[in-house]
């Protein structure tokens, strides 16, 4: 039993738990971050080489955060000393009448985001090798580009230790036990906070057991689909292919997007924006592969120059909330228990900023951006806190 009681305890070094935990190490808090498995692994949802980072959403408050976040990003790898993000371009591609599409471009607009809006008629004089679709928008955002994750991840977890935070890995945590200092069990140990961060991705309401509460979150497997070039280097990221997404493809009801080929020269990740249920323990039972044949399609349609079945497939996992937006806030009953929650699917690019705030909350600060897009509150007809 360990007698010390840290300021912090973080529960999970995904890289928003890591990002959270260094954030709070940097402020002079004694911060512990626990992780399940041994680091560092495939089986949450910040494994894998790239993500894409941009700033166009159809939400004023992305947009806004993503301002800070670019900024953070670049003092992180000041900071890392290493390169984490390459600015490729993000092409988006929609319906043009759509709802989605135009207020993604009316926000671009309204932030004055730096994009380059194309025309039907030239755009294949600036993108080769994707058939537009009919009745189709496309728009580049021009900031946007590629984040190196798995080295972003490590990065983030050297400098939290180096800024004297503790990170130990190998170790489930099975009980937390609310009260003004929280008392987090692992198999092998008990430590005490004075406040706790849980940041444990698909194993979030696992955890949230603990502290009597459930959220409405769905965890999905994510087939993570790499697709040969046909004449290698057609996608490629040194010919500066962008990234892409395509907004209400024919195929099917999500986004397909796309990075450009790097990480497997040759290869490029090209995926669908949902999969199917699953419990995160048991994620390779989950088989279906019905989202493959959904991008198989598209590829077959939008993308000529790729063989239509996929050369690799990879594993992740998406958590997502009802209305995909994410979950930071402070427990309903316990002010000191912190949540992030929910990414689903689209956290990476904010996890400098959402671990500045989520810091701030387990500090007793006022965040620093309006969270009230993020407030469990909004699901309070579907939560069931009992306590
Ligand atoms: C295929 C794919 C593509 C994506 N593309 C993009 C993109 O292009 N752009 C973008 O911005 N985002 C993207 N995302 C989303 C982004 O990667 C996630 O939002 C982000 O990684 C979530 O991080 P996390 O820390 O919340 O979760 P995780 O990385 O899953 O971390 C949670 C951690 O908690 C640990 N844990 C759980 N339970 C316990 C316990 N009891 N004790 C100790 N530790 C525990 C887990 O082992 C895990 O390491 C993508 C995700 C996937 C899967």
């Amino acid at each position: 039993m360990s007698s010390k009681v840290f300021d912090c305890i973080v529960i999970g070094a995904g890289i928003q738990g890591s990002c959270t935990a260094y954030q709070l190490a940097k402020n002079k808090q004694k911060t512990l971050l626990l992780e399940q498995f041994v680091l560092p692994h495939s089986r949450g949802s910040s494994h894998g080489q790239t993500r894409i980072i941009r700033k166009a959403y159809e939400e004023d408050f992305y947009t806004q955060m993503m301002q800070e976040s670019y900024e953070l990003w670049a003092e992180l790898e000041k900071e890392a000393g290493v390169e984490l993000y390459r600015r490729t371009g993000l092409l988006v591609m929609g319906p043009e009448k759509s709802e989605g599409f135009s207020k993604l471009k009316d926000t671009m607009q309204r932030h004055k985001i730096p994009t380059v809006f194309l025309e039907k008629q030239e755009f294949n004089e600036h993108i080769s090798n994707v058939n537009l679709s009919e009745g189709n928008g496309a728009l580049i955002d021009t900031f946007a580009g590629v984040l190196y994750a798995e080295r972003s991840l490590q990065a983030v977890q050297r400098l939290f230790q180096c800024s004297g935070g503790v990170l130990k890995d190998g170790q489930t945590v099975t009980g937390v036990s609310p009260g003004a200092v929280v008392t987090v069990s692992t198999g092998s140990a008990v430590y005490r906070g004075k406040s706790v961060v849980i940041t444990a991705g698909p194993w979030a309401n696992t955890l949230l057991a603990h502290a009597g509460l459930q959220l409405p979150l769905k965890v999905v497997k994510i087939n993570v689909c790499y697709w040969k070039e046909k004449i290698p280097g057609t996608y490629s990221v040194d010919q500066s292919f962008p990234c892409f997404i395509q907004m209400e493809p024919k195929e099917g009801e999500y986004d397909i997007y796309g990075l450009p080929s790097n990480e497997y020269p040759g290869l490029m990740k090209v995926c669908y924006h949902m999969g199917s249920e699953t419990d995160p323990d048991e994620r390779d039972k989950q088989t279906d592969r019905g989202d493959i044949d959904i991008l198989a399609r598209y590829v077959t349609r939008c993308l000529p120059g790729l063989v239509p079945a996929p050369a690799v497939v990879e594993s992740c996992m998406y958590t997502v909330t009802p209305d995909h937006h994410f979950v930071l806030d402070s427990h309903p009953s316990y002010g000191n228990i912190i949540i992030g929650a929910g990414f689903s699917g689209h956290g990476f690019k904010f996890s400098p900023i959402i671990g500045k705030v989520l810091s701030q909350l387990a500090m007793g600060q006022v965040p620093s951006h309006d969270l009230s897009p993020f407030r469990i509150q909004r699901f309070q007809s579907q939560s069931k806190s009992s306590l």
